[in-house]
């Protein structure tokens, strides 16, 4: 039953549903013939109405989120996973964002079923440079990369100053800032630390892992060399 759990677990029914398939053949393998429940895993041998499986286990993909979607799974409105086929929110393990982006923010975000991966991602500790881009309603004023890099600036109801960022001016009203942290809203929360409003925002890189030329709203799965690009 190896082959059926297999199944379930990535989203193809439940285990009553995939025996059915079964029983209907239409789990073949790659040349065509039926398999069976009690035949041997061999992932990439496997098809499903002639169609190669979802990736196995161990999944990591990154999402060129657009504006307007959140990363919850409860909001009533549009969320990231409409984004992925169906199925990726029916496996088992469950597919999740990589730490989240508001609702107004678009750009790179990364999705995993490997909880391991994920903290190594999102760990305090990990300190993995996050990049944005963003587009101030006013101009810079000149004396925001210094207050961001300080190491002592604080954010409203917390505790403990920021990490220093390094702000990059670009252009009157925008720049690029590095993070090496995640807090809750944390790019807004800062330029409003500092009396800027971000009228837009946009991640562009997380480690050394950018989304190229990936279109908005389009996802695709991260090989090793993408891994490798990350820490
Ligand atoms: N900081 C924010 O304010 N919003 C995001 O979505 C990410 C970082």
């Amino acid at each position: 039953m190896k082959l059926v759990k297999h199944l379930a677990n990535l989203g193809y029914g439940s285990r009553k549903d995939v025996q059915w398939m079964f029983r209907e053949g239409r789990i073949t393998d790659a040349a065509g013939d039926v398999l069976y429940a009690d035949d041997p895993l061999d992932h990439d041998n496997i098809r499903v109405d002639g169609e190669p499986l979802d990736l196995p286990p161990g999944l990591l993909l990154m999402l060129h989120k657009p504006v307007g979607y959140t990363c919850s799974m409860k909001d009533p409105g549009r969320i990231v996973f409409d984004l992925l086929p169906p199925r990726f929110r029916e496996r088992n393990p469950v597919l999740s964002t990589v730490g989240r982006l508001d609702r107004a923010t678009s750009g790179l975000l990364l999705f995993t079923d490997d909880g391991q991966l994920l903290h190594r991602i999102i760990a305090p500790k990990s300190k993995l440079p996050k990049v944005y881009l963003a587009t101030l309603a006013e101009p810079l004023r000149g004396d925001e990369a210094a207050l961001f890099v300080s190491g002592t600036l604080m954010l409203e109801a917390e505790k403990t100053p920021l990490l220093p960022a390094e702000l990059e001016e670009l252009g009157a009203n925008t720049a690029r800032l590095t993070l090496h942290e995640g807090r809750y809203h944390q790019v807004r929360r800062m330029f409003a630390a500092i009396g800027h409003h971000v009228e837009a925002l946009h991640r562009e890189r997380i480690g050394g892992l950018s989304m190229g030329d990936l279109p908005e709203g389009q996802w695709r799965a991260l090989d090793g060399a993408d891994r490798d690009q990350l820490f």
